[in-house]
């Protein structure tokens, strides 16, 4: 099969598109052949090996993968040949205490697709079967591709790890990315209503589009005291936020009494000095978020199916343009998502 990998790191890391022998399911797997796979910042940093773990190479990168099953292993059911399937990128164990309980996002031995094992830059992929999800036939593989990752870290944020709620006010940190896209979404259909930012006129102009009543430019300094205006004052009730840094502490500045941050990411810098004075006294909540739970990537999959989800896809790219999606990623130009399509 044709396949991109990775083969050693940097910015950019040194790739080839190529020829790789096919995987053939052991007992427990399956193989998926592959229709989309989606881009994400998770794909850059393990091209510069700046996660905090070590990648054996050459790696096939991709972990938000849609496609068919083209072979099933020993002991695998309930699935067979051409089911269309979605893939959670994180592969739980299925065996200990937070996967029995349904909590897949907290599981002890959670392996990462396209990081430690290989992913979808490829043709076919190996998976174990337990990862698959069905994929609703109103849902075609590139928008699967371009939500099941980045839609369902925004799901797990609003409606396992807070809960978004009718007439809350809802920020979103960085409406033009993949979980700030798909955030302002399930806020708006939940009934709150949304506040995003964005570096550019073009990324706030497409938060817009996606239902944020009102968007505010991260370059003017003065932002957080906007969204004073714009709650009379109030603050808001949730912020969903993926940046770190010094964006925590403004995000802190918006939020109202009893408000929650949650937070899934620190790019900008992991490291904060926290006051927690407004913390206790306003009685606010900052939550981590990693990842999803497998209910979180079905109900995803359910909103994109009822038409309540959809992504924003920047381009589509063939397999051997996928080092192009690296670029456009690296130079932080995107309004949506990169999918790479095989054929
Ligand atoms: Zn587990």
């Amino acid at each position: 099969m044709k396949a991109v990998r990775l083969w050693a790191h940097g910015a950019p890391g040194k790739m080839e598109f190529g020829e790789v022998p096919d995987p053939t399911a052991g007992p427990g797997q399956v193989v998926v052949q592959v229709k989309a796979c989606g881009l994400n910042h998770l794909d850059v940093w393990a091209e510069k090996g700046e996660l905090p773990i070590r990648i054996e190479l050459p790696r096939i990168q991709g972990c938000e993968i849609a496609g068919e099953v083209s072979e099933v292993g020993e002991g695998v059911e309930g699935w067979k040949t051409g089911d269309r399937v979605a893939i959670q990128s994180n592969i739980f164990c299925g065996k200990c205490e937070y996967c029995a309980r349904g909590e897949e996002s907290m599981c002890l031995a959670n392996i990462m697709l396209g990081v430690q094992i290989d992913g979808g830059f490829a043709e076919k992929v190996l998976i174990p079967a337990r990862a698959l999800v069905r994929l609703p036939e109103q849902v075609d593989f590139q928008t699967s591709a371009a939500l099941s990752l980045a839609g369902s870290t925004a799901m797990h944020m609003l409606t396992e790890r807070a809960h978004v709620k009718r007439g809350d006010w809802v920020l979103v940190i960085a409406g033009a990315s993949g979980v700030g896209s798909a955030a302002i979404q399930i806020a708006r259909e939940s009934g709150a209503r949304v506040i995003s930012t964005g570096s550019t006129s073009e990324k706030r102009e497409l938060a817009e589009r996606l239902g944020a009543e009102a968007t505010l430019d991260t370059d003017n300094a003065n932002w957080p005291a906007e969204i004073r205006t714009l709650t009379q004052k109030r603050g808001v009730d949730l912020v969903i936020e993926h940046v770190g840094g010094e964006v925590l502490l403004q995000a802190f500045s918006c939020l109202a009494r009893g408000g929650t941050i949650v937070t899934c990411g620190a790019t900008a810098g992991s490291k904060v000095q926290l006051d927690l004075w407004p913390l206790f006294v306003k009685q606010q909540r900052l939550v981590g978020s990693y990842g999803r739970n497998r209910l979180d990537l079905v109900k995803t999959l359910e909103w994109a199916a009822n038409g309540k989800l959809k992504p924003a896809v920047h381009a589509e790219l063939p397999l051997g343009q996928t080092p192009d999606g690296f670029k456009l990623m690296r130079e932080r130009k995107l309004l949506g998502k990169i999918v790479v399509v095989p054929n």
